[in-house]
């Protein structure tokens, strides 16, 4: 359903959170230029899925090239103008390059807690600190630095400065640091040697570091040579996003994967659907059965996480105990600041 709506519209936060709550998952910017001034940035809000999907970015790509030409009529400046400044304009509108280049590119962190509140993970989420101080978030970001061929580098960037900041958390006794990687990234040339370097470098030990596997696309030979060979440097994988999109049970059998993250979609349904609470609890016996560590994304109601507790399931990790926060946030948590409130339910297995 479109709807045209500017920024300073008063109903327009009210609707852009409506819209947030309902799913929208990525945002389509085009700034609009007259007499070589951006004078307006188009946006557009759709209900599009994983960031990942390429079928997305081209769409996104189409929608671009035909809205810069509605512009340029409106605005009588040529279309190509409209598109871009050399190229640095993307799909959704963010400077990757820029945000490299000055800093701007950021963890931040979430953590996976056990039913008996501790927690012994954090996951790094990429954020870009845009100029005027808001977040972006992957949405926005992975698709631009896709279409700009900047994922290597971005994502070596997340990777380093994520390390970095969870060296200390690390060795005050948390257990392991988790970070997202795609199956693409990981066959960059020099992945590997990257990641021992970093590891090296931080006097940390592979099995801090989890290697979190999101992925459209199939694990062919040559990923599954390399994941073999960071499961015996010692890095933990685990499987991100489980039963929707590539995660199936076929790659469970030939990943060596230490942990399963149960997608999202699933936990949210789990106390209105008998399906889905199926579907989940075999999950988690799938998991123990083949001795991984089963984590629930997506957490944000205390009967979810009761259920997931009754199920067996080892990690939570959602909303009902924190959204991602900046180190800041993530280090008063790990003080336990804030984490008194944090519902307990008892620890029915034991994590691995
Ligand atoms: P993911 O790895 O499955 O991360 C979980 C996503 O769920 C995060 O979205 C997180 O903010 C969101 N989330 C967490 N708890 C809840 C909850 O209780 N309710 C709801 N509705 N959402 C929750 P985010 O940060 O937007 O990240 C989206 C995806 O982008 C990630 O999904 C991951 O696939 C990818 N991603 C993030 N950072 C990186 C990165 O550095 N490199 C790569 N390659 N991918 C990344
Ligand atoms: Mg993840
Ligand atoms: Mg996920």
């Amino acid at each position: 359903e479109p709807v045209m709506m500017q920024t300073s519209d008063p109903g327009y936060a009210a609707w852009r959170q409506r819209a947030r709550e309902a799913g929208v998952t990525a945002a389509l910017a085009v700034p609009i230029r007259a007499q070589g001034r951006v004078v307006a940035v188009l946006t557009v809000l759709s209900r599009f899925g994983n960031p990942f999907d390429i079928a997305h970015i081209e769409r996104f790509d189409r929608i671009a090239v035909r809205l810069a030409g509605a512009a340029s009529r409106l605005t009588g400046s040529p279309a190509s103008e409209s598109r871009g400044s050399g190229g640095r304009w993307t799909a959704t509108g963010v400077d990757v390059r820029a945000a490299l280049d000055e800093g701007r590119v950021e963890p931040w962190w979430q953590p996976q807690v056990t039913l008996d509140g501790r927690i012994v993970a954090v996951e790094a989420l990429v954020r870009v600190r845009d100029h005027d101080g808001s977040i972006l978030t992957p949405a926005a970001i992975l698709p631009a630095a896709e279409e700009l061929g900047l994922m290597g580098v971005l994502g070596q960037t997340v990777r380093r400065r994520a390390i970095e900041e969870a060296g200390p958390w690390l060795a005050g006794g948390l257990e392991r640091v988790c970070l997202n990687v795609s199956v693409a990234e990981l066959l960059n040339p020099g992945f590997v040697a990257e990641l021992e370097d970093l590891v090296g470098l931080n006097e940390l030990r592979p099995d801090q570091v989890e290697l979190e596997l999101v992925e459209t696309a199939p694990v062919d030979a040559a990923a599954l040579r390399l994941l073999s060979r960071l499961s015996l440097l010692g890095f933990r994988l685990a499987v991100d996003d489980y039963g929707s999109g590539w995660a199936s049970l076929g790659h469970l059998a030939r990943v060596p994967a230490r942990a399963l993250k149960i997608d999202r979609v699933f936990i949210r349904d789990i106390t209105t659907s008998e399906r889905t609470r199926a579907l989940v609890s075999s999950t988690c016996e799938l998991g123990h059965a083949l001795d991984l560590t089963t984590v629930a994304e997506g957490v944000e109601t205390v009967d979810q996480a009761g259920m997931l507790r009754d199920m067996g399931c080892d990690l939570l990790q959602g909303f009902l105990f924190s959204p991602p926060t900046d180190r800041a946030g993530m280090e008063a948590m790990l003080r336990g600041e804030g984490t008194e409130q944090w519902p307990l339910f008892g620890a029915a297995s034991t994590p691995r």
